[in-house]
């Protein structure tokens, strides 16, 4: 049986507006740093990157609404086979 690829949800800091629509879209992946940005939650982190937050199958529609309601199109995907 083959994985499933894995995927990663990628925040372009430089992009984001620190709002947090897509912590309230993904709480339990997504917290705010001191400045309001989102960032993996350490228990949702890949190794040394807040920025790529890992994403399970089972959030993958919640991942893809934030990527299209992020404003400042700071969400992208990095999917890896
Ligand atoms: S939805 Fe987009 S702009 Fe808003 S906090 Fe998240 S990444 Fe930043």
């Amino acid at each position: 049986m083959t994985r499933p690829p894995e995927s990663l949800l990628h925040i372009d800091w430089t992009a984001c507006d620190g709002r947090g629509l897509c912590t309230e879209i993904l709480p339990d992946l997504l917290g705010r740093d001191d400045w309001g940005y989102p960032q993996a939650r350490a228990s949702a982190r890949a190794p040394g990157a807040g920025s790529d937050v890992p994403v399970p199958q089972s959030r993958i529609v919640a991942r893809d609404e934030a990527v299209a309601l992020c404003p400042r199109l700071a969400l992208s995907l990095i999917i890896r086979p």
